[in-house]
């Protein structure tokens, strides 16, 4: 639990991150998880519950447990007119078995901007700068909070591919990202939060198995027949977005043929067929959507209780 006022911003959050894998924090804006990281950093006190990293209490055994995370924050922190070949041998300096300063410059992709002061790194470049910092000291939990926003696909895959290797020397990797194909192509587990509690943990294939759904979607030319296309199926077809289509029927193999025979006959081209298993944004999207509608009528019953018990005081009085 970490309060601020009267938010609670966390409230019975619990999960663990298996040694050398990589957990995605995810949930919308405000949901709680950067104060999630910061408790778990020993940068927030929490108010209630029990936080421990590599066995240690973050803010209790700070000086042992420093040198073995490494954190890469949303603000850089750092001096505007340092150089990445600087910054990243002062950071090394720190630690007694410190990664090679210029192999982990060039596996950032900065190799060519090694000598270029910060304040004219782009934002992306800044990022992966960030991660070269977080990682310098060798960690063994590496704590990266949006490591990607900002950055250009290539710049993007390039971080994957740092993150996805980390685990595969055996580092436990806690990310927080709002990019959730990300999540879903790199983490091992994912645990989604709103309102600083946990809505959905698991491998990102159980939570996408779990929102499998009683419908097809597909893409093809905007603007087609949906009414003769709901009497071929015989189930309700809509179209959601230009192009972007929703059949309420179960993926049978029976229905999915029927559709694309419909389009065949019609001459037209099929772009995406997506049936059952939904997609780690879809299930993000139900999940967060139910919870706001769930939030929206607790207020709302509040609001009434509120307003009978103030009618009930008028009558009283
Ligand atoms: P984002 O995706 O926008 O980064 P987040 O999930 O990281 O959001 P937090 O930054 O942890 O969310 O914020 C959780 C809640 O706590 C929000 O309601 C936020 O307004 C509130 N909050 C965060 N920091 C403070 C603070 N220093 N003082 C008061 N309230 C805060």
């Amino acid at each position: 639990m970490v309060r601020y006022g009267d938010v609670a911003a966390v409230d019975g959050l619990t999960f663990s991150v298996p040694r050398g894998s990589i957990l995605a924090l995810l949930g919308p804006n405000g949901a709680g998880k950067t104060t999630t990281v910061e408790a778990l950093e020993g940068y927030r006190r929490p108010d209630g519950g029990t936080v421990r990293v590599l066995g240690l209490d973050p803010r209790r055994d700070r000086g042992s447990l420093t040198p073995r995370i490494g954190v890469m924050l949303q603000e850089g922190g750092v001096y505007t007119g340092i150089r990445p070949a600087e910054v990243l041998s002062l950071f090394a300096s720190y630690y007694d078995d410190p990664a090679d300063p210029d192999e982990l410059v060039g596996r950032v992709g900065l190799h060519d901007r090694r000598r270029t002061t910060w304040r004219h790194l782009s934002g992306g470049e800044k990022q992966r700068l960030s991660l070269a910092l977080a990682l310098v000291g060798r960690p063994e939990v590496a704590f990266l909070d949006e490591p990607t926003a900002g950055v250009d696909p290539e710049g993007r895959q390039l971080i994957r591919s740092v993150v996805a290797a980390l685990r595969d020397d055996g580092v436990t990797v806690l990310l927080t990202t709002h990019d959730l194909d990300e999540a879903e192509r790199l983490a091992d587990h994912v645990v989604i939060i709103d309102h600083g509690r946990i809505l959905a943990s698991g491998t990102p294939a159980e939570l996408m198995q779990s929102g499998t759904s009683e419908e097809i979607r597909f893409g093809a030319p905007a603007g087609l027949d949906v009414r003769a296309l709901t009497a071929r199926l015989g189930a309700a077809t809509e179209e959601v977005a230009p192009g972007e289509y929703r059949v309420g029927a179960a993926p049978t193999p029976a229905t999915v043929a029927a559709l694309t025979a419909w389009l065949a006959e019609h001459d037209l081209p099929l772009a995406d067929l997506r049936a059952g298993r939904q997609r780690l944004e879809d299930v993000f999207l139900r999940l967060t959507a139910e919870q706001g509608s769930a939030a929206t009528d607790d207020v709302e019953g509040r609001d009434r209780a509120g307003r009978r018990g103030a009618r009930g005081r008028r009558a009283r009085r």
